[in-house]
């Protein structure tokens, strides 16, 4: 008798290549792995947003501890969540997991949902979030196509265009659909975010080191930086201000809240002016009192993603100490040896730092 020579594993069979690669090289000890909460998925997948795993995990912990449950974060005050989120960016994040963690209290007594509409419907969380958030969580079938899930599919299969289109889109998410197995999916697309991630990189894939490259279709081509397409733009507009570091005779730092839309929005801010302004007359407007120009600080760009942000901070001196505000909830004196609990955005931290260092340093 003839023996009968198993039949090799179909080169084809995505999700189990994917998968025998997680075994060996995915990422099995994240904080957020193995909780079985979608909240503590929920709060990862919102920071890993723009955001790489290793920037995530220190401020992931701190927020956490602070807001272990859907409950006590719903409860704080938005100011807090900006101060924990102080350095991540993106802070309509934020404000968004803030507000969200409100309506699953009101709409759903705290506890979170587990269906993809509703999960889908509460601010902040788009369809890949969702699938991400119940899938890793919960195990269901949900595909996922974050950035990274993105790359790795339009390269595979050789997408051609951006993924913002929706004939893109549409391509990507069927292949998304198609491709996620219906077991064992948490470890499928936790694998292709660390595929994404750590092999089928932005720049120079380690493309040896991939599990599916025997049929990606950007590797045979040697094409794989063409993939995904890049967002057909223009030059983008730039806008500068003046930025004021107002400071009164006992070095307190006059700090303005943002409006709530547009950037750094709910967040502590410097009082920001155009170009052509007098920074001195706008003292005397505010009511000040007496006050004198200062030091001038190197200008600096901040890049959105609609346009440039040019800051010029200048410094003005006060001669006596700040006036009270009248407006307390928009307006108020900080002091930088004791700096509380303040969302402050980015660049205006680094503008406050360097303004404390001795001239010529
Ligand atoms: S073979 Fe290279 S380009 Fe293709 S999916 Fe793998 S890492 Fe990405």
């Amino acid at each position: 008798m003839l023996a009968v020579r198993p039949e090799p594993a179909p080169v084809s069979d995505f999700a189990d290549r994917i998968l025998g690669w997680f075994e060996r090289h995915g990422r099995h000890d994240l904080p957020w792995q193995g909780t079985g909460d979608p909240y503590t998925v929920w709060i990862s997948e919102i920071m890993l947003q723009q955001t790489q795993v290793t920037t995530v995990i220190p401020y992931y912990r701190r927020f956490m501890a602070r807001f272990p449950d859907v409950a006590s974060l719903a409860a704080a005050p938005l100011d807090e969540v900006l101060h924990l989120w102080s350095g991540l960016g993106y802070y309509a994040r934020a404000r968004n997991l803030h507000q969200a963690a409100r309506q699953v209290v009101s709409e759903y007594g705290g506890r979170f949902p587990q269906n993809l509409e509703e999960v889908m419907a509460l601010p902040g969380i788009g369809r890949s979030t969702a699938g991400a958030i119940l899938s890793l969580a919960l195990g269901q079938r949900h595909a996922i196509l974050d950035g990274n899930v993105k790359r790795v599919l339009a390269r595979h299969a050789a997408i051609e265009g951006w993924p913002g289109h929706v004939r893109v889109a549409r391509r990507l998410w069927a292949l998304a659909e198609a491709l996620t197995p219906p077991r064992r999916v948490a470890d499928y697309n936790q694998a292709m975010m660390d595929l994404g991630a750590g092999c089928c990189t932005r720049t120079r894939p380690n493309c040896e080191a991939c599990p599916v490259q025997a049929d990606c279709k950007a590797f045979a081509s040697g094409r794989q930086e063409a993939f995904p397409g890049r967002r057909p733009r223009g030059n983008l507009p730039v806008r500068r201000v003046q930025m004021l570091v107002v400071r009164d005779d006992r070095a307190r730092i006059l700090l303005e809240r943002r409006p709530l839309q547009g950037i750094w929005g709910g967040l502590w801010g410097l009082p920001e002016l155009a170009l052509a302004e007098d920074p001195l007359e706008w003292c005397t407007r505010a009511g000040m009192g007496a006050s004198r120009l200062g030091r001038r600080l190197p200008g600096r760009r901040h890049a959105f993603s609609h346009f440039h942000l040019e800051i010029h901070p200048r410094e003005i001196l006060l001669e006596r100490a700040g006036c009270c505000l009248a407006d307390g909830d928009r307006l108020l004196w900080h002091d930088p040896r004791r700096p509380g609990q303040l969302g402050l955005a980015a660049p205006v931290l680094r503008i406050l730092d360097e303004i404390d260092q001795p001239e010529g340093e």
